[in-house]
This record gives structure tokens, sequence and C-alpha cells, in this order.
């Protein structure tokens, strides 16, 4: 009788899951943006950690772009981009300031705002032209695989986190550099991804990695998911699991999307060789073997993962 309720239930949700499958009537999925205030806070806090620039600045200009690196080495450089709550609010005051000549009326610490308006003109003589051009570029090509292969991918991504696709295009910026990993994504969802500094998430690999940081918007289903199956087993998983399966998800959608248009496509994570990063060796084996039943509507996320940690 349990087994016979369990079933049922599984059913209803594989039902919900498969509902939700189907692919999107014609929609944006993403707002794409390509940022002068966002782009220049990035960039220069990787300066200010390092990157090395090359520009032929009169003595005047050097000495007010050193200034403002300064700032950044002592302010801005260290702290984290994601999990800082300073570093989250610039961020989003930036966001606000998108297209604006001048950071009048944006909440941000005063100091910084005179730092970047002195830096500004610099910037966009030195540095955004060529930074915009990369970012527009990226967008040009993300833009045209989306609108061909993502009202696939979206319900699936969505679904299997038994999610429908937001209503609204998740926002997302393209930036000249986006901390360590190359992207990141805050909630509410908004992505920042790499456009130059990260050579591997170009191309197709993009159409993966737009749907991939909008998929950060569940990462808490899988994390709280992985930690009560461990605890339930009473084992000790390796702490990036959820991410693996998060790579897992949004790359072998997009693979199997594209295969179906006759095009091959190694997922990022595969490619990248980092799934043993995430959860050591065989790891993408595991996360293949427990998460495939999951797409293929034969699991709810539970039971997907409780094999999944079984396995470790
Ligand atoms: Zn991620």
């Amino acid at each position: 009788m349990q087994r016979r309720v369990a079933t049922a239930l599984t059913l209803v949700l594989l039902l919900a899951a498969c509902r939700t499958s189907a692919p999107l009537p014609e929609r944006r999925l993403f707002e794409f943006n390509s940022n002068f205030w966002l782009n220049m806070h990035h960039f220069l806090r990787v300066v200010a950690r390092g990157y090395p620039v090359k520009a032929d600045m009169t003595p005047t200009e050097r000495a007010a772009w050193e200034k403002a690196v300064e700032v950044y080495r002592n302010d801005y450089a260290k702290r984290d981009l994601l999990f800082d709550e300073g570093m989250l609010a610039i961020k989003t005051a930036l966001r606000s300031a998108n297209g604006r000549a001048s950071l009048e009326g944006v909440a941000i610490d005063p100091a910084l705002r005179a730092t970047m308006e002195e830096a500004a003109p610099i910037y966009r003589r030195y540095f955004w032209p060529e930074h915009d051009a990369a970012n527009r570029s990226w967008i040009e090509n993300a833009t045209r695989l989306v609108g061909e292969h993502g009202a696939r991918i979206a319900p699936r991504v969505a679904g299997a986190y038994g999610e429908p696709w937001p209503s609204e295009p998740v926002p997302v910026d393209l930036s000249v550099s986006a901390g360590a990993s190359g992207a990141y994504t805050t909630h509410p969802p908004h992505s920042t991804i790499a456009s130059m500094d990260d050579p591997q998430n170009r191309g197709l690999a993009s159409l993966e990695i737009v749907f991939h940081e909008a998929s950060h918007q569940w990462g808490r289903r899988l994390s709280k998911g992985i930690a009560e199956a461990a605890e339930q087993q009473g084992k000790q998983v390796p702490r990036g699991l959820w991410h693996a399966v998060l790579f897992y998800n949004a790359g072998e959608i997009t693979r199997q999307v594209l295969a179906a248009d006759g095009i091959d496509y190694v997922d990022y994570a595969t490619r990248g060789d980092i799934y043993k990063d995430f959860c050591g060796s065989g790891c993408r084996e595991k996360v293949e073997a427990a998460w495939d039943a999951r797409l293929r509507g034969e699991a709810t996320i539970e039971e997907a993962l409780e094999r999944l940690v079984a396995s470790f």
C-alpha cells in the first residue's frame, strides 16, 4: 500500500515535470546587457589583482587611472563578488546606471562614485571599445543560439528542478571579467558572464553557460536534497557534488538538444575536465548514472539524489 501510494505520488510528480517540458512558445528567455559601469567595476577589480594592462596613456591619465586601481587594490580587489554583500550591493547599484553618462543618484559609496567617475573617461578611451565589442559579439552569438535551440532547452532545464522557466527574461550582463569562475549568479536571478577572460565559454558553450548560470536559482534544491540523503544514509559526500549535478543537467540537456539538430557538442565541465574538482574521480559517471533517470522522467529529484549519494 505504502508502495502504491509512493508510486502514484511519483507518477503525479513526473506528470507535473513532463507538463513543463513542452517547448516554450516564442518569447525572450534572457535579457543581455553590455553595461559600461559594471564592466569598469569588474575591470578595475581584476587589474588591482594583478591583471596586466597596456595602454598609451598621458602622464595625467596614468596618474588618475593608477589612483583608481589603488582604491580597488585597498578596498575591493580581495572581496568576493558573490559572497560579499557590499560587493553585491555595488553590482546591483551599477546595473541601474546602464546607459547613463554619470553615476548621479546611484546608491554607492560617494568615494567610490568619485573614483569611478574620474576613471571613466580613461576607461572609455583606452579599454571600453574593445570590451564592449567583445561583449556584443558574445551576446550576438548567444542570442542566435538561444533563438535556435533555447525554447527546447529552457523547459527541460527548469523541469528537472520541478520548476517552470521564469515568466520574465533572466537578466544577464556580459563583463570583461566576472571573477575566478568566469561567471556568477546572484538572487533574484542575475548572471554576470565573462566575455573575454574565459575562452572556454565561447561558441556553442555560451548556450550551455547561460542555462547553467540561470540554473543557480534552483541550486538549493540540489544541495538540500543531497544533504538530506547523506544524513539518511549516514554518508559524507563531496561539498561540490550539487554543483556537479547542476553542471550535468544544463550540459547534458544542451548536448541532447544540439544532437537532435545534428550538432556535436561536449559539455563545458567534461571538456574542461572539472567534474573531478567537484566530486573526485568517477564523479561524472556517478552523476550521469543517477541523474539520467531524472532527465528521462523516471525519478523524482529526491530519488535521483538518493541514488547519487548511495554511489559514494
Ligand atoms: Zn555554476
